[in-house]
């Protein structure tokens, strides 16, 4: 079991209020939300509810920290990010507790977030000290061209629930090292550690102002006056496609820049020639990591005919061991979806494929007790109409489709509006770089089921999103460049 006292102290050290201009403040109207353990239903504590006064004056305090954040040294940003990253490291215990805590995955997830977290700190702490320009002779000799890269200025920051620490760190390290102010909203579920997140900052002594946090129930209410601010200069999303189309007409307003991480559908393939020992470990972490409410996480299998009986079976073991629980319980690799409405929609597409003529190996059912459970699910003879191949999944439920060649393979899975990742498993190098040239998506993980690492560039195409965090690339979506014709 999970320390009582441990948890009541975190929930009690966590900040609650809205951070506006360096100060900690209740919200204009006095209003609180309440914030809920997936694991039981029940209130952990209340943290303050935003109104769009609270967030116009977060935007204020952004816009009046950007010209000094922006002539600040790189060196000093590079260090208040290396601090951030060694902090994060020492304050991992308690940090993965409270995410526990608000969010439900096992507490060895936690830790393993935080540590992915603080990889993008560590980065952009060298980022900060790379940002170039250059200078040429004109083509005609006559004038001389300068280019100067400079931070795009005020950013908004919109954050889901599922990465509470992580999907803050990949806009926040960036837009820190480039010399960006921002606003950052969290989704209401998981507050908790975004307000942790930014008192460490600010105690790695990140100024007043560069990051202000506000926290709401109303995410369209206090989001729309910041969007449709003249002083605003970046939008960065994560989360569904769905809200991110809003925001994108929303932006085109003002014509704000704007980095959209957006849903997933990910195949994983397993050809014939597959190690499939190393396929079904691959599977199981792609699966299975955070409860498979990763917009990563490996959305339908679609294996060789020759191998998938033995693939499913293995995969069944696999995750049909695997304990269900509360994430702070000892052992437990399985916590809770996130709210009842997640679980409802995960037993709708298990029944819905059941119902057309698949057939559950493990599992298919939610977990019993109060909290919003689902059993570990392997599911084949899964048919093409079936939704779970085409819908977002967000739970630990693996359908198995079967194909015959490798264009029927390539074929189903670029059958999808979207195209974040996917995970292709072979031991035949010509066959792996035909296929990962043909597969309409920005990131392929081939024989590995774990793509997300700080210095690649992570991102979709398709309705999967725009831009790219993290990588050589990340610094770039907070940089402007600028030109300038010199006459020598
Ligand atoms: P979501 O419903 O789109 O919410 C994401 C964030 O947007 C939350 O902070 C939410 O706040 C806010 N939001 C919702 N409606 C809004 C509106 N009209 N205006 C402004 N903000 C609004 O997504 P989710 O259910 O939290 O997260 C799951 C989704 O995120 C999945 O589709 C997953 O694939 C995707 N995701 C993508 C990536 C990636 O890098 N591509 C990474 C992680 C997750 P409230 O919830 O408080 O209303």
């Amino acid at each position: 079991m999970g320390n009582a006292t441990d948890e009541q102290a975190v929930i009690e050290a966590a900040p609650k209020q809205l951070l506006i201009g360096g100060e900690w403040r209740d919200a204009g109207g006095g209003d609180t939300m309440s914030v809920a353990d997936p694991a039981t239903g029940e209130s952990l504590c209340d943290v303050a509810d935003a109104t769009p006064d609270d967030a116009q004056a977060a935007l204020d305090a952004a816009c009046a920290a950007q010209a000094d954040w922006a002539s600040s040294a790189p060196n000093e940003r590079s260090e208040i990010l290396y601090r951030a990253f060694e902090a994060l490291d020492e304050r991992a215990d308690d940090l993965a507790l409270l995410m526990t805590l608000e969010m439900g995955k096992a507490v060895a997830e936690s830790k393993g977030e935080i540590a992915y977290a603080a990889e993008f700190f560590r980065w952009f702490s060298g980022e900060a000290l790379r940002i170039d320009g250059y200078f040429k002779t004109a083509g005609n000799a006559q004038s001389r061209v300068l280019v100067m890269r400079q931070p795009v200025g005020p950013c908004y920051f919109i954050t889901p629930w599922n990465f509470p620490n992580a999907m803050g760190t990949r806009k926040i390290g960036p837009a820190i090292a480039a010399g960006c102010t921002m606003v950052v909203k969290p989704a209401q579920q998981t507050p908790l550690s975004m307000l942790a997140l930014a008192k460490l900052l600010s105690d790695c002594g990140l100024p007043p102002g560069v990051l202000n946090v506000i926290t709401s129930r109303s995410s369209a209410a206090v989001s729309e006056p910041i969007i449709g601010d003249q002083r605003l200069r970046k939008l960065s999303f994560t989360g569904s496609t769905e809200v991110g189309r809003k925001l994108i007409a929303q932006a085109a307003e003002t014509v704000l820049k704007t980095s959209m991480e957006l849903g997933g559908n990910a195949p994983f393939l397993v050809f014939g020639d597959a190690d499939l020992e190393a396929a079904v470990e691959g599977a199981t972490v792609a699966k299975m990591r955070n409860v498979g409410e990763a917009c990563t996480s490996a959305n339908r299998f679609h294996v060789h005919e020759s191998v998938a009986e033995e693939f499913a079976e293995r995969l069944a073991q696999r995750m049909g061991a695997m304990k269900i629980g509360r994430g702070t319980d000892e052992g437990v690799e399985v916590g809770p979806l996130i709210d009842a409405d997640q679980q409802e929609k995960v037993a709708e597409l298990v029944e819905d494929a059941v119902s057309k003529g698949a057939t559950c190996v493990t599992g298919g059912a939610k977990g019993d007790g109060a909290g919003y459970f689902f059993q570990p699910t392997v599911i084949t003879g899964v048919t093409d109409d079936a939704r779970v191949l085409s819908e977002e999944i967000f739970g630990p439920v693996a359908p198995i489709a079967t194909f015959g060649s490798d264009d029927e393979a390539i074929a189903a899975a670029n059958r999808t509006e979207f195209g974040l990742v996917a995970y292709v498993f072979t031991r035949d190098l010509k066959r792996a770089f035909r296929v990962c040239e043909a597969l309409e998506t920005g990131m392929i993980g081939l024989n590995q089921g774990l793509v997300s690492n700080a210095g690649a560039p992570f991102g979709g195409v398709k309705q999967s999103g725009i831009g790219r965090e993290g990588g050589n690339e990340g610094i770039a979506e907070y940089l402007e460049t600028k030109y300038v014709a010199v006459n020598v």
